[in-house]
């Protein structure tokens, strides 16, 4: 299925994948943090080059967990440290500055005890190149709180949800989205969409790509339905929602047209490459481009039986996989 617009632009992948892989210990505040610096950008109040711990900032960080109904804490600024640190291999979020003008690196056990220490110890932070250019546009900046809402959406905890309630225009729609999903499984699958996505409006099509994409990956516990592989790191899942009818030929947002697979078996699966048959075990294709190689597809998939999904009313529909075989799989082998 295709992600939000936002999350396919280049420049902006790396650091949501940072983001997105940091872990969820106090979930909120460094969603807060990024929500606060964001508001203060667009009042032109501060430069992403130089985000200072000041008072504007704290007060702000407060006010964005005052409106989404959470206690104020005394820890709450502690993400403009850590969102400097570095964790294994991945880049942090931005980089912290000495009072040198010192670009610093910095791991967790560095960590500053006080709000004070912190202020004592660096100038301030800086945004990545490719992220300040973003950042000064308000174009940009919605699609940067675009992505900590999605980052804020999966798995939401209490706190998690309540940021999103009061502060993510978009969350009402999704939350009501995935109700109409859940309800539609006890009603007849029509296996086509009323109205093509492409007469949706840009909110729509965005709104119902989260909901859709939630509903399915939950229903498959984050499991490629293929292979069952799943790989989570942080708030990044690995596994994507797909449709078993494609959204361009009209396929609807029923979950009972989806099915969560790992983005190799996802991209294989909307090529053409394999499918399953009437008791839902996966066909490969026979032949393709003679520079693939669907040996090692047949390998893995090969008359596996694709993994059910959590609630058996949400198994995909006899009907969309019999679609994907005669119409979309047009390469079927023998059965
Ligand atoms: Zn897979």
């Amino acid at each position: 299925m295709q992600r939000s617009d936002t999350e396919s632009s280049t420049s902006l992948r790396p650091w949501i994948e940072a983001l997105q892989s940091e872990p969820r210990s106090n979930t909120v505040y460094k969603p807060a943090l990024l929500l606060a610096i964001l508001n203060l950008l667009d009042e032109g109040v501060i430069d992403p080059e130089q985000v200072r711990l000041d008072d504007r900032l704290v007060e702000e960080v407060d006010e964005i967990l005052r409106r989404a109904s959470i206690e104020r804490s005394a820890i709450a600024w502690q993400p403009f440290f850590h969102l400097g640190t570095t964790k294994g291999t991945r880049d942090p979020i931005w980089t912290l500055v000495d009072k040198a003008g010192q670009p610093l690196r910095l791991v967790s056990a560095d960590a500053p005890s006080s709000i004070k220490a912190t202020r004592d110890n660096f100038a301030y932070a800086s945004f990545s190149r490719d992220l300040i250019g973003a950042l000064r546009t308000e174009r940009g900046r919605t699609a940067v709180r675009q992505l900590i809402f999605e980052w804020l959406e999966q798995r939401p905890d209490p706190d998690a949800r309540r940021v999103l309630e009061a502060h993510d225009p978009d969350w009402t729609d999704v939350d009501r989205y995935r109700r109409d999903l859940r309800a539609r499984s006890s009603q007849d699958f029509s296996p086509f969409a009323v109205r093509p996505r492409i007469e949706l409006s840009a909110k729509t099509r965005r709104v119902r790509s989260r909901a859709f994409r939630l509903e399915v990956l939950e229903q498959y516990d984050d499991r490629c339905a293929a292979c069952g592989l799943r790989l989570r790191l942080g708030a990044m899942v690995e596994a994507e929602a797909s449709h078993i009818i494609p959204v361009m030929a009209d396929g609807v947002d029923d979950v009972r047209n989806g099915l969560a697979l790992c983005r190799t078996h996802h991209w294989a699966f909307d090529a053409k490459l394999w499918t399953v048959n009437s008791e839902s075990r996966i066909l490969v294709a026979r032949d393709a481009d003679e520079r693939s190689d669907l040996a090692a597809l047949r390998r893995d998939l090969a008359d596996q039986q694709l993994r059910p999904p959590v609630t058996p009313a949400f198994a995909p529909h006899p009907d969309a996989l019999d679609w994907h075989r005669k119409h979309w799989f047009v390469d079927a082998p023998a059965a």
